[in-house]
């Protein structure tokens, strides 16, 4: 189910500015347009009612009145604008619909009322995206975390969302607020893409574990948040917060794609689990089965190998910035999606 991701380009940083440069003139155009025929065009209007028929909102059928054809006509005009978002690692461009107030306060409502609980916002995010692509057929589950990232930044540039980020300096405990700047943060993004690559731990009496790791897909951690989510509920607090820990773990062992055990004493003796391919409890188990080193060795350990390849240039990206006032750095990071949406 992975798109090919081979044949990504690391993205010149002024490649993504002119992208966003064209989208805005774009927008801005089309804005100038949409004034024009509105002026001259007004008639014309009031008597596009066939195209009408099919929105949910239609009054009776014997005389619809003027204030639901104008209810309608703005539904049916602001459906119709969609902003192209380049998607290099998959190798395809997607349109997507601008975020409407319904959706915005929709998003802001489960951040609300879950307390921005990381799995529940997961499951949201993914099925606005799926609602905000103008293709029915695209499904952001086929593609991989990276993607789905690069289309929230994108989302948020072409929405002129900068949420408001407020942090308590650990070091001169000054209240700090700052925007975020989305545009700088997806060309960072952008340029921190790996592709899956390999690496080999080596265990006593020369066996050998040959680990592949690379970006996973959004079905597959959507997957997981829907079974931690069953775990998390009727929790008490102190569990509650140790299964919060325990998600950033399993999160990152999502990024494990394949595992093969060659023995010492005979090379031709290899066996592999293609994880991808597991459901989410066989997965586990096969983990479970490892040596514990081989999972969490502080250099050669399979997560902190994917630290190093995959989250810590993430990290990097979103990280707080630092505090104004000492200059202390900031451990926190930008992750939640309340951060990202302004919710
Ligand atoms: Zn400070």
């Amino acid at each position: 189910m992975q798109p090919p991701i081979s044949h990504y380009k690391d993205e010149d940083p002024g490649q993504t500015q002119a992208i966003l440069n064209q989208e805005l003139e774009k927008e801005v155009s089309e804005l100038k347009h949409q004034k024009k025929t509105t002026e001259q065009g007004k008639e014309e209007e009031s008597t596009s009612t066939p195209e009408l028929k099919v929105l949910p909102v239609k009054k009776s059928e014997a005389k619809a009145t003027n204030a639901s054809n104008i209810v309608n006509a703005f539904r049916q005009k602001m459906a119709n604008v969609a902003t192209p978002i380049d998607l290099p690692s998959a190798g395809i461009t997607v349109e997507f619909k601008e975020i409407s107030t319904h959706e915005q306060k929709e998003l802001s409502k489960v951040a609300l009322q879950s307390n921005s609980r990381a799995d529940i916002m997961y499951c949201a995010m993914i099925s606005l995206i799926n609602e905000l692509a103008v293709d029915k057929k695209f499904d952001i589950r086929d593609y991989t975390e990276f993607e789905r990232i690069q289309v929230i930044l994108n989302l948020q540039q072409m929405n002129k969302m900068n949420p408001e980020i407020k942090y308590t300096c650990s070091q001169c405990g000054k209240e700090n607020s700052y925007r975020l700047d989305t545009m700088k943060l997806l060309r960072n993004f952008t340029k921190t893409y790996k592709p899956d690559n390999e690496f080999i731990i080596e265990t006593g009496g020369g066996r050998k574990f040959n680990v592949v790791a690379g970006w996973p897909s959004c079905r597959l951690v959507e997957e997981f948040f829907k079974h931690y989510f069953k775990r998390y509920d009727n929790q008490s607090k102190p569990m509650k917060e140790s299964m919060d820990n325990m998600s950033q773990i399993e999160y990152m062992l999502m990024f494990m794609k394949s595992i093969s055990v060659v023995d010492g004493s005979d090379p031709s003796d290899v066996l592999t689990a293609n994880l991808e391919d597991l459901t989410y409890g066989e997965r586990c188990q096969i983990v479970d089965s490892l040596p514990q080193n081989i999972m969490f060795d502080e250099d050669t350990g399979v997560i902190s190998q994917i630290i190093k390849s995959y989250i810590e240039p993430i990290n990097k990206v979103f990280k707080y910035a630092d505090c104004p006032f000492c200059g202390a750095e900031q451990e926190g990071q930008v992750a939640n999606l309340s951060d990202f949406m302004g919710g």
